[in-house]
């Protein structure tokens, strides 16, 4: 992403905050109309890199959460339920086409309110997004083939009804295009809400939704914190839930709707083990565990946060790792250069510090680079934890910050044991030159997504998804429409 001038590297200007219209107040995007919260409440939402306030967001209550279901119903029941698959394609064909082209709006927006480099907001999330509703756009028409067996006996596929969705601050957009693309594909309703500290993203999404032309009702966007989501979940009459977030949140979630007939799926948190076996080409693994624990400061579900080295590499890998995170660039998420931005809250700030200060408590040793940090705004350095136990919390406990733990081990059967020793399963990695090695991890790592001489490579078409305490159900791809459709005479 660098551009080269006669050698020498030029440092381009941080991206204009100019692009993007904040406006001081946002209201809920309910019915296809803009309102106020009915008690008129709101709340701040800040930039994290600078601590300023940008807007002031409407916290919905329970009433507002009810009429924003009232109004899925309405829709879901009235003209949405009257219009072909290939009518909801095209809905979801203009919203992408529009995405592409407000791209650097929504990029500047997503960092400015997340905290995220721009050069991931802009390459990767954004990009990702479009590729999302693309997707699911490409599925509206063709649901009655989609399911082997589904059209036996005079079934059809037909939509579940109002859903009710709700997602965490890492990925604000990304997770907003995860939840609504396949919804709207398979013709359901939404009333969907976006964390608290990064509701922005999702309120032009839903200007974007409106200059597609999607029917008043369809998409629902109400904000507000976890109460808000509570009343979401619990509303009686959402036919289905779709959560991401932690997985403390979502125990709470699944008991509350155990005994009703909703459906759901919980897409919850991890600890992924990235494996680099002694045969692995060890500077692209260096890189790829860079790219697996640094991506947007370590704020990600699947990020590769433990690292398990074979003990014949492990010092090799570590020392090139050291020199590398040397070259880090903290700061500024609008500077073009920026490598890790801010933390996205000052309480996951404190967490991550706070769980540091365990791993030294634990006797681990605490590893940071010579990196200067902003003084101002949150800032965390990339960090190593060395000399970890399995047992040591950091090695069983999410962070989601900017920290790596290092263990080593000697067989591919310890790998597997230590990779699988936790009550996470989401993601992995693994770097080997055999494939057989590749394999044989990649079928024993309990995770739902393995990744081999990559990491973090993400695609519409493929299903996302955890085990054990990672959560329920399968996000992208034809998995990901599953949750979405029931079949009925
Ligand atoms: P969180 O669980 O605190 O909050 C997630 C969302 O739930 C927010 O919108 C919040 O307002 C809402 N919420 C809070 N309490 C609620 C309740 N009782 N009922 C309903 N909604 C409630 O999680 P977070 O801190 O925003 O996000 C980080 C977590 O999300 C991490 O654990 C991460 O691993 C996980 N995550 C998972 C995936 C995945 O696909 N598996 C993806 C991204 C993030
Ligand atoms: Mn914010």
């Amino acid at each position: 992403m660098y551009d080269f001038i006669n050698g020498n590297e030029y440092a381009p200007a941080p991206e204009s905050t100019a692009i993007v219209n904040i406006k001081k107040k946002y209201g809920l995007y309910i019915g296809g109309k803009w309102v106020d919260a009915q008690g008129k409440k709101t709340f701040e939402t800040i930039n994290p890199a600078n601590q300023q306030v940008l807007s002031k967001v409407a916290d919905a209550s329970k009433a507002d959460v009810d009429a924003a279901v009232k109004a899925a119903r309405k829709a879901f029941e009235g003209e949405w339920s009257s219009i072909s698959g290939a009518e909801r394609g095209k809905y979801l064909y203009r919203i992408a086409r529009i995405l592409q082209e407000r791209s650097r709006e929504f990029a500047v927006l997503e960092s400015m309110d997340g905290g995220k480099p721009i050069r991931e907001s802009r390459d990767i999330d954004i990009p990702l997004v479009a590729a999302h509703f693309f997707y699911y756009a490409g599925w509206a028409d063709k649901l009655d083939f989609a399911f082997p067996g589904a059209g036996i006996g005079g079934q059809k596929v037909k939509p579940v009804g109002v859903v009710g969705q709700v997602i965490p601050w890492n990925f604000p957009l990304m997770m907003a295009a995860w939840k609504i693309a396949p919804a709207l594909a398979s013709g359901n309703t939404v009333v969907l809400k976006p964390a608290e500290t990064t509701s922005l993203t999702a309120l032009l999404l839903a200007e974007v939704i409106e200059e597609a032309g999607v029917p008043a009702g369809v998409v629902n966007i109400v904000t507000g914190a976890g109460d808000t989501g509570k009343f979401v979940v619990g509303h009686p009459d959402v036919n289905k839930v779709a959560f991401t977030g932690s997985t403390c949140v979502g125990k709470h979630i699944l008991k509350s709707v155990a005994g009703t007939d909703k459906s759901y799926t919980l897409e919850l948190g991890g600890k992924a083990a990235h494996i680099i076996m002694d045969d692995a080409a060890i500077d692209q693994a260096v890189e790829g565990i860079v790219n697996g624990i640094f991506f947007n400061q370590g704020h990600v579900c699947c990020a590769g946060s433990r690292l398990l080295v074979q003990e014949g590499v492990a010092d090799k890998v570590v020392k090139k790792l050291q020199k590398r995170m040397e070259t880090l660039i903290v700061g500024n998420p609008l500077d073009k250069n920026t490598d890790i931005g801010a933390i996205n809250s000052k309480e996951q700030l404190a967490k991550i510090k706070s769980l540091v200060k365990t791993a030294t408590k634990e006797g681990a040793t605490v590893w940071q680079p010579g990196t200067s940090v902003p003084r101002k705004g949150n800032f965390y350095p990339p960090t190593l934890i060395l000399d970890c136990a399995q047992s040591h919390t950091v090695v069983q406990e999410e962070i989601f910050g900017p920290v790596l733990t290092i263990q080593t081990f000697r067989t591919v059967n310890e790998a597997v044991e230590k990779a699988n020793n936790t009550q996470y399963g989401l993601s992995g990695g693994v770097w080997s030159d055999k494939g057989a090695k590749v394999f044989k991890l990649t079928d024993n790592v309990k995770a739902g997504i393995m990744w081999a001489n990559t990491y973090n490579a993400f695609d519409p078409a493929s299903p996302f998804g955890g085990f054990k305490e990672s959560g329920i159900g399968r996000e992208g791809g034809l998995h990901g429409l599953y949750p979405y459709v029931k079949f009925n005479a």
